[in-house]
């Protein structure tokens, strides 16, 4: 089959490599399309040379066809043990042996930027095939935003919808944060990107309010809660900033993993500091039927290329030259 193979640092490349093994339980997949997450982005520029250590196929939000059954699917990407404590909770997003497709460690599992995949049945939700087909692609990203939200409402006391909202990061997730939140008529929505662009597009099927980061009237305003959704040593220092005392960050993004935080603004003005990875097998269902419920609106956002052009594509949203919010590659 052909892949794009991530095989050193800024390095893509498209070949020829052995179709999948099945493993028990595992079914085979036929990718329709994966697209291109910022972790992927992440691991392409070297910076995650624990968990997508090259050579690996990248790649973890799939639609596809389960060849066992010849029906449409959506692939949760979370592979958990369904039996630690977490798992028994239900939330699988923290189990203690949680491994991911497109993940060299704990377990090294190929992703779906290849023209097949296995991956174990469970793992695999039937979607409907309609002319919104492809909006399924969002699913995974879906869920990352409305996990960030559950998680939000459990450690606010108060009404959402009454609220001061920013979102650092006009990407997928900070789209589908606000997207999500305007489908349960939550409307005060600030967004903040560098890329006037991409926060133009943001604007366009969001209808939030968009600033950049210096901009005098983002500035002067302080926010009840702020989702970061980018997670830069600078996004974090902005969050502290802007946030009210006893206000909440929901710290999602992981682009720099360390520095940014003012412990003394934290401590004095006793801000809420929650991280939020991921979501539950439970909210990922939740998110496939959001879609295809169209609760979401067009999502026309979303842009495609073929999984050959893996190398160039990676290349230009590095540089900026790309600003559609969701690259999404067909094999
Ligand atoms: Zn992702
Ligand atoms: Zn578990």
């Amino acid at each position: 089959m052909k892949a794009l193979v991530f095989s050193s640092t800024k390095k893509l490349i498209y070949k020829t490599v052995p179709k999948p093994k099945l493993k028990k339980n595992e079914t085979l997949i036929k990718v329709l399309a994966t697209g291109i997450c910022g972790s992927d982005m992440h691991a392409f520029n070297g910076l995650d040379k624990v968990k997508k250590k090259p050579p690996i196929i990248l790649g973890h939000e799939v639609i596809g066809i389960n060849l066992q059954k010849n029906k449409y699917c959506a692939i949760n990407p979370i592979i958990s043990c369904s039996k630690c404590e977490y798992c028994k909770k239900n939330m699988e997003h923290l189990c203690s042996k949680l491994s991911m497709i497109g993940m060299t460690k704990p377990i090294k599992k190929n992703g779906g930027f290849a023209e097949f995949l296995s991956i174990p049945k469970s793992n695999v939700l039937n979607i409907p095939k309609n002319k919104n087909l492809y909006n399924f692609t969002l699913i995974e990203p879906t869920a990352v935003a409305l996990h960030a939200i559950n998680l939000s409402k459990k450690h606010i006391d108060k009404d959402l919808s009454k609220l001061n909202i920013l979102i650092i990061g006009a990407g997928s997730i900070g789209l589908l944060i606000a997207l999500i939140l305007k489908s349960k008529k939550i409307n005060k929505l600030n967004m903040v990107d560098f890329n006037f662009k991409k926060l133009e597009i943001a604007k366009k099927h969001t209808n939030t309010s968009i600033f950049q980061p210096h901009q005098k009237k983002l500035l002067q305003q302080s926010f009840d809660i702020i989702y970061d959704a980018v997670g830069t040593n600078n996004s974090r220092e902005q969050a502290l900033n802007l946030i009210k005392s006893g206000g909440l960050i929901m710290h999602i993004g992981l682009s720099e993993i360390n520095k940014g935080i003012n412990f003394l603004k934290l401590t004095r003005n006793e801000v809420k500091l929650i991280g939020s990875y991921a979501y539950t097998n439970k909210e990922f269902k939740n998110s496939l039927t959001m879609i295809s419920k169209n609760k979401l609106g067009n999502l026309s956002w979303k842009s495609f290329t073929n999984l050959k052009n893996g190398q160039k594509i990676f290349e230009s949203i590095n540089t900026g030259k790309s600003i559609s919010p969701k690259i999404i590659l067909t094999p």
